[in-house]
C-alpha cells in the first residue's frame, strides 16, 4: 500500500542537505506539508523550500532552528503547529560527525555531537508528542546509523551518539505504544552525503591513510554490498514506517547498510 500523508504535517531536522532533504521531499511526494531546517545558504534552503511546494503541490516553510538549543527545538515544533495545525511525522536527522583519536578529541566536538545527534532528538520530541497524543496518531523516525549497533575507531562521539539515540527510541516507543504514536530509528550504512565527504580529511589523518584507501578500505569494504546506500533510499524506508502496513512497527532500529551490521 502506498502512504498518503495528505493533510498531514512533517518536521524533518537537518533537511537542508543530504538524507534529511531526501526525506522532505519523499513526505511531501506523499502530500505532506513540510517543515525543512538545517543551516545552509539562505538563497539555497529557500530555492529547496520552493521546489518543495512546485514539485509536490504541497506547502512548506523553513525552521532556522539550531539543534543545539532546546528552546529553538520547541519554537520549531510551534511552527508546524501553528502554520498548519499540527505536527504528525517528526524525523530528528540533523547530525555532524568528527573523527580523531580519543585523547585529541576535541571536548567542543564531543558537545556538539551529543547535542545535534542526540539531544536534539529528546528535545523536538518532548515538544511533539503532546499534540500527537491529543490527535491520537503520530511517527516518530530518528537517523541512527550503523554507529547505533557497531563502533569504528576514532568515532567516540558519534557511536555514543548513535547509540544513545537507539535506546531513546525504545524508550520513547514504550511510552505512546497506546497512542497509535510509532517510534522507530532508521539505521544507514554509508550514504555519500557532505557529512561523510568532510570526514575523509580526518580519517586520512586519523588512519594515516589516502582518500582513496579511505573511500574503498573503510567506507566501501564496511559494506557487504561494496555500494554506498542511497537517500533516497532511507527515505523510502521512512515513508513506509509512516503508512497503514508499518502501524505495529515501533521500537524498531531498521539498518539500511549493505549488509554492514550482519557481520
Ligand atoms: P548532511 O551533512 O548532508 O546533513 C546534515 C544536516 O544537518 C544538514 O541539513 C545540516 O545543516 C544539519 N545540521 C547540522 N548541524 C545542525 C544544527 N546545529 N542545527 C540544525 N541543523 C543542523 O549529512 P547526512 O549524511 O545527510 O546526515 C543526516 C543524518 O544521517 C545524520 O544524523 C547522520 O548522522 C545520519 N547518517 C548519515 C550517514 C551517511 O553515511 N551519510 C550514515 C548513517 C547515518
Amino acid at each position: 500500500m502506498t502512504t498518503n500523508l495528505k493533510g498531514k504535517t512533517a518536521v524533518v531536522t537537518g533537511s537542508t542537505s543530504g538524507i534529511g532533504l531526501a526525506y522532505a521531499r519523499a513526505f511531501a511526494s506523499a502530500g505532506a506539508n513540510v517543515v525543512i531546517n538545517g543551516f545552509g545558504a539562505p538563497a539555497d534552503i529557500e530555492k529547496e523550500r520552493s521546489a518543495i511546494e512546485t514539485d509536490y503541490k504541497v506547502k512548506a516553510v523553513y525552521s532556522p532552528a539550531d539543534m543545539t538549543k532546546a528552546t529553538e527545538i520547541a519554537d520549531m515544533i510551534a511552527l508546524g503547529e501553528k502554520t498548519f495545525g499540527s505536527v504528525d511525522v517528526l524525523v530528528n536527522n540533523a547530525g555532524i560527525q568528527f573523527v580523531s583519536p580519543i585523547e585529541e578529541f576535541p571536548i567542543e566536538k564531543w558537545d556538539a555531537i551529543i547535542a545535534i545527534n542526540l539531544s536534539s532528538a529528546f528535545h523536538g520530541i518532548r515538544a511533539a508528542v503532546p499534540g500527537m497524543k491529543k490527535r491520537g496518531w503520530g511517527r516518530i523516525i530518528n537517523t541512527a546509523s550503523a554507529h547505533s549497533l557497531v563502533a569504528s575507531p576514532f568515532k567516540s562521539a558519534y557511536v555514543s551518539a548513535k547509540h544513545g539515540i537507539a535506546g531513546l527510541t525504545k524508550t520513547v516507543a514504550l511510552e505512546v505504544a497506546t497512542f497509535k504514536i510509532t517510534c522507530n530509528c532508521i539505521s544507514p550504512g554509508y550514504v555519500w552525503t557532505p557529512l561523510v565527504e568532510h570526514q575523509i580529511p580526518e580519517t586520512m589523518k586519523a588512519r594515516n591513510m589516502t582518500k582513496e584507501q579511505v573511500i574503498k578500505d573503510v567506507l566501501l569494504d564496511a559494506q557487504p554490498t561494496k555500494e554506498f546506500v542511497t537517500s533516497e533510499q532511507v527515505a523510502q524506508l521512512a515513508l513506509f514506517l509512516c503508512g497503514d502496513d508499518a502501524a505495529q512497527i515501533t521500537g524498531a532500529n531498521l539498518s539500511i547498510d549493505g549488509g554492514w551490521t550482519a557481520e
